[in-house]
């Protein structure tokens, strides 16, 4: 984003505009925070702004500022799709294709709209107007903070964009521990704070507020976690059983792939979770260092993400997919012992 696409941004919202703002399918607090974030700020501003996402996101997220006003695709695509077919301008947030909203996708291509795409993933593609996309950056939330402030608007961050600011650079930065957290990153939080982000509050209310089911849950994940020493892998499976007998709800195995990485002289670890409505297996990977799960996934599971977190999906059944990635690590051993 230049100078030129600035000013030519500036005069665009110099009038009221309609604005939709969407992020990805299974949103994620980087998801929901710059898109809530981004709502505050253009309410502030007096425009007309709905925010929608393709489908239902864990309780965690849901005491953020402005949830209450988030429409989900999946619940009503028709009053939806009278958003997306009046919007002067469509926000894509924290993804940068449009398969990644799911059943979304159509009203989006078809859409005329001027699209605005803030994004830190790999291999944007060409849909918008204006593409800020920036594979260094924590998170999309640090991101529409600086987007706010390149246009000269951070005076106008308050306590609520501060907030759902906060907890998209946390979450995606792992509480600022990530590679991707830089000292730039820590400014943002401290001004973020001054805004009037609680910080010791919204920690607690996304990673203290377990249910005693989700524990439960992420012992059996435990005891599922196998390790491969001379590819310097862990795994997890959850299947479909085991998430029906911890009554398994939207968000429960957040953060549960990061266990096996956290083992002493593992580079690489992965979750496969079975899910039987959708027929497929989930699959999170995660690596340490220059090991790009992100290639691994684009070659081997569809899906991608960042270097360092992927998803991607199988439609083997479970555990046909871990022989098969158990199958195709010898072929990374030489990268994985070279971390
Ligand atoms: P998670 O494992 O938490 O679902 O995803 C990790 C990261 O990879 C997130 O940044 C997420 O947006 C991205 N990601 C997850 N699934 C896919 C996918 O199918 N395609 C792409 N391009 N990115 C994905
Ligand atoms: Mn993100």
């Amino acid at each position: 984003m230049n100078n030129a696409d600035l000013t030519h941004i500036k005069h665009l919202f110099s009038t009221r505009k309609r604005i939709v703002i969407v992020a990805h399918k299974n949103p994620d607090g980087d998801a929901i925070g710059s898109s809530l974030g981004l709502f505050h700020y253009f309410k502030k501003g007096n425009h007309e702004v709905q925010v929608i996402m393709p489908n239902d996101y864990p309780e965690f997220l849901k005491w953020i500022p402005g949830n209450e006003t988030i429409l989900k695709y999946e619940e009503s695509p028709v009053n939806c799709d009278t958003f997306i077919n009046n919007a002067d301008v469509i926000f894509t947030l924290d993804f940068n294709a449009f398969h990644r909203t799911g059943t979304m996708e159509e009203s989006l291509t078809k859409s005329s709209a001027l699209k605005i795409m803030i994004d830190h993933h790999q291999s944007p593609d060409a849909y918008a107007t204006y593409t800020y996309s920036d594979v260094t950056m924590s998170s999309t939330c640090e991101m529409v903070y600086n987007y706010i402030n390149m246009l000269g608007d951070e005076n106008s961050i308050d306590a609520d964009t501060a907030t759902c600011l906060y907890v998209g650079i946390m979450t995606d930065t792992g509480s600022f521990r990530f590679p991707s957290t830089t000292s730039k990153t820590h400014q943002i939080i401290a001004n973020l704070i001054e805004k009037g982000a609680n910080n010791s509050q919204i920690h607690n209310n996304i990673y203290d507020t377990n249910s005693y089911e989700r524990l439960q849950l992420l012992g059996c994940a435990l005891n599922n976690l196998k390790v491969i020493p001379q590819s310097r892998t862990a795994y997890i499976t959850l299947s479909q059983d085991e998430l029906n007998r911890y009554n398994f709800k939207k968000g429960f195995t957040e953060g549960f792939v990061n266990y096996g990485l956290s083992l002493q002289g593992i580079v690489l670890a992965a979750i496969f979770i079975e899910d039987k409505q959708e027929g497929i297996i989930k699959i999170s990977l995660r690596s340490k260092g220059d090991f790009s799960v992100n290639l691994m996934s684009r070659e081997h599971f569809n899906g991608g993400g960042h270097t360092n977190a992927a998803g991607g999906r199988s439609t083997l059944n479970l555990t046909e997919t871990v022989e098969k990635f158990i199958s195709i690590l010898p072929n990374y051993n030489n990268a994985l012992n070279n971390e």
